[in-house]
């Protein structure tokens, strides 16, 4: 089975970029949103997913080495099973995905990638072996039927890192607005009081 992963923040329109939050723990807020998306929307992506001949394969965390392109994600990662279904699928839906797929072109190549239109799509489906589906038309077929920009929100799964910032120090701040562990605090009000 042909299998292909795309890019969350694309696919389901729910930026889970991590850079620039202060404090997380990045590794365990990303792991949080990403058990987060399955416990929404995973029993929903495999029914939908199969509706158009389509697979559920996992939900996977993604992080750029280098921030300056690419931020974090939660990714899906599917198999095609019936193009067929697919196909059905996309001409259902013609007048609705050209639509995204031509204002998409005005964006200046922001999904340089893309299928031209649907007619391409349904060609490319048929002809090409190593065929996946465009995300913008697999983004639409499945944002019709799940509400993944209503479903969720981010900040609910920050998992916070409370480490002192004296980095001699391993022990936790008590709040995360607080610069240092009690011990390290009352250390530094003492000094400031000789
Ligand atoms: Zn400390």
């Amino acid at each position: 089975m042909k299998t292909q992963i795309y890019d969350g923040n694309d696919l389901f329109k729910v930026n889970c970029n991590l850079y620039g939050y202060e404090d997380l723990n990045h590794a365990e807020t990303l792991e949080a949103i990403r058990q987060g998306f399955e416990d929404n929307f995973k029993a929903d992506l495999i029914v939908e997913l199969d509706r158009i001949g389509l697979k559920f394969i996992r939900l996977k965390t993604f992080s750029p080495t280098y921030y300056n392109y690419d931020g974090d994600s939660i990714d899906l990662e599917i198999g095609i099973v019936d193009v067929k279904k697919y196909i059905n699928a996309v001409a259902e839906n013609e007048t609705a995905i050209n639509e995204l797929l031509e204002a998409n072109k005005s964006y200046d190549g922001y999904f340089a990638r893309t299928t031209a239109s649907t007619v391409e799509e349904i060609k490319d489906a048929k002809e090409d072996p190593d065929f996946t589906p465009d995300i913008i038309c697999l983004s639409y077929l499945l944002s019709k039927k799940i509400d993944f920009t209503g479903g969720i929100d981010i900040g609910d799964y920050f998992v916070f890192d409370y480490e002192c910032m004296n980095d001699d120090c391993k022990n936790e701040r008590e709040n995360v607005d607080d610069e240092l562990c009690p011990s390290c605090q009352a250390k530094e009000d003492l000094k400031n009081k000789e």
